[in-house]
């Protein structure tokens, strides 16, 4: 066990010379409780960036977990793409399976489930490979409820900044319309919104304007973060909000799926948003619905409720936003994910909450506020 400026963390190198796995688990802070994160398939320049973009996320996470009061600690796992295995699906099959193995090693330290990178047939190699992936038709329901979750901060943030309420005659650009992206267009045009598309996968935009029709519309790829809209959901990479991007912006709110949006230092961006205008809703608040549902799954492994997960979700978001007069919702999101690591663990250990209640480190951008 290391650590990192003076908290808990772990960082697990994973190498199997055989099949030449080369693996990456972070384990942010596991006094929180178990750690729970995805895991990628991702070609890096270098291990440092491997270890980097691992620590950075499963700090994201447990940021995450804490704002939602769920009693997981962050984690990340990040397996090192490279040409051989992009060519050689047994080869790459055997690093999975090695990478399985070790997760089970870890005995439950770690859960995880598919991140970027993860095709339907490595996910279930996984699954088959370690009793610790969340894999299946459960997955569906985390698309739906992370979109979920945007939808609900979009509509809470919109009420504030632009009087009203509801999303009826809003117009909102959703860049990137992979799982999530895609759902949350088609809630937001069920909830009378009109959308704009980007996608760097043309066809992907092509296939959901045809399924949306009038309420939807394409937006070049280059040009949907200075979009003339309400409201931006960013549902593709990460730290897309630079402050050249931030200044060009033209919409009222920023809220979207994608991890740590806001590039440098998120309270230094924060505040630049809102010199702006522009209310940002930070991502692990937002995108919070997926570990909402899966850390509510009943003892059969049902996900909780939509309904429930709603609630929950729109209960927090108000906080936040509540909380965020006379400061930023990014500084307001920290202090409630610090209040309630506290409140979590002075609270004896029990069953699962089913209601809603700058460092320089590894975790690069992500603060340490917990
Ligand atoms: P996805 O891979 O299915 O979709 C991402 C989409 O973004 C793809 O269609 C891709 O072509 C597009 N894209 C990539 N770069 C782009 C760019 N520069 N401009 C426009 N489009 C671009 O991923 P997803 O599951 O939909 O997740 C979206 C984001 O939300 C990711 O950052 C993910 O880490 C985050 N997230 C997802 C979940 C979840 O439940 N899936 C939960 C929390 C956070």
């Amino acid at each position: 066990m290391s650590s990192l400026d003076g908290d808990w963390g772990e960082l697990h190198l994973v190498r199997s010379a055989e099949s030449g796995l080369v693996a990456v688990v972070a384990i942010d802070d596991p006094r929180r409780g178990p750690a729970r994160g995805g895991t990628r398939l991702r070609r890096y320049r270098s291990l440092g960036e491997a270890v980097e973009d691992a620590a950075r996320l499963a700090r994201a996470m447990s940021l995450k977990f804490a704002v939602h009061d769920l009693p997981f600690g962050g984690g990340k796992g990040v397996i090192l793409h490279d040409e051989a295995a992009a060519a050689d699906r047994e080869l790459l099959a055997a690093r999975v399976r090695d990478y399985g193995a070790f997760l089970d090693r870890l005995g439950g330290a770690f859960g995880t489930g598919p991140d970027y990178g993860f095709g339907a047939e490595e996910v279930a190699l996984l699954a088959r490979s370690s009793r610790h992936v969340v894999h299946g038709p459960v997955l569906a329901d985390a698309t739906r409820a992370t979109a979920l979750g945007v939808r609900i901060a979009l509509e809470e943030a919109l009420a504030r900044a632009c009087g009203g309420d509801g999303l009826s005659g809003r117009c909102i650009a959703v860049q990137g319309v992979g799982a999530v992206g895609a759902e949350l267009a088609r809630q937001l045009v069920a909830q009378g919104a009109r959308v704009l598309l980007a996608d760097i996968e043309a066809d992907r935009v092509e296939s959901l304007l045809a399924e949306l029709g009038d309420a939807a519309g394409a937006v070049d790829p280059g040009e949907v973060l200075s979009a003339d809209v309400d409201a931006l959901a960013p549902c593709a990479v990460g730290e897309v909000l630079t402050d050249a991007v931030i200044d060009r912006l033209r919409c009222k709110v920023v809220a979207g799926a994608a991890n740590n949006q806001l590039a440098g230092d998120p309270l230094a961006q924060a505040e630049r948003l809102a010199a702006r205008g522009v209310l940002f809703v930070p991502d692990f608040v937002a995108s919070g619905g997926a570990a909402v549902v899966l850390v509510g799954c009943s003892a059969e492994g049902d996900p909780l409720p939509l309904d429930e997960a709603e609630a929950r979700l729109r209960a927090t978001v108000r906080e936040v936003l509540r909380r965020a007069e006379g400061s930023t919702p990014t500084e307001a999101a920290f202090s409630l994910a610090r209040e309630r690591t506290a409140a979590h663990r002075a609270r004896p250990a029990g069953p699962l909450p089913r209601a809603g209640g700058e460092d320089r480190g590894l975790g690069r951008g992500v603060p340490r506020v917990l």
